[in-house]
């Protein structure tokens, strides 16, 4: 059968699982920065995989353990400043590991709660005070997976998403900045979790994101783009988020995704015949997972994590 019907489980599995043998390798020490984002990608491919025990469960751990900081947040790696963004994806990997009860996680929710800046609504980054609508999803995201949303201005963080948004629907990075499907996801993200989704109009937004789609099924992330096979999810997650799965054309999406699988080695590139790489695995196969593709656990559009750790964490930490 040709790869571009079938989703090669096993390959995807051996791809993922020997990033984590090469240590010894210069590539290995030219992304450490992305470490833990990494291994959040790697993890949430395997477990809608339905192989979520196919990294060492305690290693994985004690390398989270071993990125956190005295005030809660998290680095990338070892000895790399905390940053809101892989304090959002240290919980997330926990959440997988059902190893939050672990850790301090009032400590973790305070260190995030203190980067919204009180007067805007935004939220820094790290220290230094950069902001980026990703910043508030991030936070939104593990805040109200820890049950700690009380921990910030909710309402305000919501009118600084909207100051964000265009005409053409769509959202950008900060006010005024062009619309992107990645800065989309995130802004919808915040939205969907705040339940204010009613705010916005989602069919001019859907058309934005739909047009999205090229002949060959890709999706690209702005107009006049190349596909990519990332914004599978940055487009189609908020189109799910806004009930408006049904305006691409998901066979045609499928195919193309399908069609980036590396079919020696494993792993999913940007687009056929590429590289494959962890980040374009993890986002081929949560778009696949929301097209419903068969074989695949379901994966929860608002915090792209499996549906079942999704309920499971709420369960616990939402009482
Ligand atoms: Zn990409």
């Amino acid at each position: 059968m040709s790869t571009e019907s079938t989703l090669l489980v096993d390959k995807h599995l051996s791809y993922i699982v020997s990033l984590d043998t090469k240590k010894d390798t210069l590539e290995y020490w030219l992304t450490e920065h992305l470490r833990l984002s990494g291994l959040y990608w790697g993890l949430t491919a395997l477990a809608l995989l339905g192989r979520q025990n196919a990294l060492p469960r305690d290693e994985t751990i004690a390398f989270v353990r071993s990125c956190q900081h005295k005030n809660g947040g998290f680095g990338a790696a070892p000895g790399h400043d905390a940053h809101i963004l892989n304090t959002g994806y240290a919980v997330q990997i926990l959440a997988l590991q059902d190893a939050l009860d672990e850790f301090d996680t009032e400590l973790i929710a305070k260190y995030v709660a203190a980067l919204q800046n009180r007067e805007t609504g935004a939220f820094a980054g790290d220290e230094w005070g950069e902001t980026d609508t990703r910043f508030i999803y991030s936070a939104f995201n593990c805040l109200s997976l820890l049950g700690r949303l009380s921990l910030i201005d909710v309402p305000l963080s919501v009118s600084y998403i909207l100051s964000c948004q265009n005409y053409d629907g769509g959202f950008g990075l900060c006010p005024g900045a062009e619309s992107h499907a990645g800065q989309i996801f995130t802004c919808i993200g915040v939205l969907a979790i705040a339940g204010k989704l009613d705010l916005i109009d989602r069919d001019v937004l859907g058309d934005w994101l739909s047009e999205r789609q090229l002949p060959n099924g890709g999706l690209n992330g702005r107009p006049e783009k190349l596909e990519d096979v990332c914004y599978s999810w940055w487009v189609l997650s908020p189109l799910a988020m806004i009930d408006r799965l049904g305006w691409i054309d998901a066979n045609g999406l499928a195919r193309f995704i399908l069609g980036c699988q590396d079919p020696e080695v494993g792993g999913i590139a940007d687009r056929p015949e590429d590289r494959a790489d962890v980040f374009h695995t993890c986002f081929g196969i949560t778009g696949l997972s929301l097209l419903g593709f068969k074989g695949l656990k379901e994966v929860d559009a608002v915090y792209c994590l499996p549906k079942d750790v999704v309920k499971r964490t709420f369960a616990r930490y939402n009482k």
